[in-house]
């Protein structure tokens, strides 16, 4: 942190600042300038103590000049990070996943398993438990959808990524899922986040669809600190005043999480769009800025849905649509996973 006192300051009050900083146990270090003083510390692990520094007299602000995320950060660890999940190594390429919102019924889901299986996609999405923003919606299948999801993965070898809604049910869907979906609703659910931080499993974590790229990144520090060193992170859209997708599929956020972060980044340009009909630009346009995957709601009837159909490709859009992300992977030099 950096507190920068005000012109006016006089010497008693920035010796008063640091004597303050000293009593947290802090360094400070006087910096004059021409204008005004300034005081670094150093030795806080965190902005601890800003509140209290900015209430006294001749303070006018104190900055973080360190980011709260350290785990998660490029800065501790250069290297991109890659982990190798059921046939495919997220962070080494572009890596699908793809499936329907929800998981309906046995025949649908291993339908739908098939049909990705044959074109060479190792994970499938599939929510068992949905968290619907109307209690009378459709809420999923529940334990018998995570019955149907180990059924299918035995039957297919297909890796499943699917949605821990709360704390309750964590210990069940980790002994099916491949990857943890954390949805966006959930983003700062700190109880869920610190109880899948010891899970086995690697953590998806959908950025909240009201959060700033720090309290993202914080929230997967969450997951590292806790123990979790396996965390993706996909953007699927924020709030913002436009309606004309459900919400705003950020795409400038990968260079910016690529910068600042070694964690993997997807794209999920179902919820980001909304509508099937935009969902193939955005594929594409992801794999350009250089996000590591997407991840696809895809329906064998979309009409049939019971959830999120309006978004969701059949099965003809989603191989169409494969078929261009591949020339398009050659010219980038990314593998397709
Ligand atoms: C989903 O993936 O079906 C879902 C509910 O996503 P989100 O949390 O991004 O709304
Ligand atoms: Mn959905």
């Amino acid at each position: 942190m950096l507190v920068v006192m005000n012109a006016s300051a006089t010497r008693e009050q920035i010796d008063a600042v640091a004597a303050r900083i000293r009593q947290f146990g802090y360094e400070p270090h006087v910096i004059p300038g021409a204008t005004r003083t300034a005081i670094g510390i150093t030795g806080n692990r965190g902005p601890e103590g800003r509140d209290v520094l900015v209430m006294l007299p001749g303070v006018e602000d104190v900055v973080r000049v360190t980011a709260g995320y350290k785990l998660v950060s490029r800065e501790t660890h250069t290297e991109a990070s890659v982990f190798s999940i059921a046939g495919t190594r997220v962070g080494d390429g572009f890596t699908l996943i793809a499936g329907p919102c929800a998981v309906e019924s046995e025949s649908m889901t291993i339908e739908s398993a098939r049909f990705l299986r044959g074109l060479g996609v190792n994970l499938m999405r599939a929510g068992a438990f949905k968290p619907r923003t109307s209690p009378y919606a459709f809420q999923g299948l529940g334990d018998e959808g995570l019955r149907i999801l180990a059924k299918v993965k035995q039957e297919t070898g297909i890796g499943i990524v699917t949605e821990v809604l709360d704390v309750e049910n964590a210990a069940a869907v980790e002994e099916v899922a491949d990857v943890l979906q954390v949805g966006t609703r959930n983003m700062q659910n700190y109880a869920l986040l610190r109880r899948l931080s010891r899970a086995s499993k690697p953590v998806l974590l959908k950025r909240g669809m009201a959060a700033t790229v720090e309290e993202w990144l914080l929230a997967a520090e969450y997951l590292m600190a806790g123990g979790n060193r396996q965390v993706i992170l996909c953007e699927r859209g924020v709030r913002t005043f436009a309606d004309h997708t459900r919400n705003t599929l950020d795409l400038s956020i990968i260079p910016v999480v690529k910068h600042l972060s070694h964690l993997p980044v997807i794209i999920d340009p179902s919820h980001g769009t909304g509508r099937a009909e935009y969902v193939p630009a955005m594929s594409r346009a992801a794999l350009a800025a250089g996000a590591d995957g997407l991840i696809v709601e895809v329906h064998p009837r979309p009409r049939e849905a019971l959830s999120d159909g309006q978004q969701s490709l059949d099965f003809a859009t989603f191989e169409r649509m494969y078929a261009t992300l591949k020339p398009l992977a050659r010219v980038l030099d990314v593998e397709l996973l």
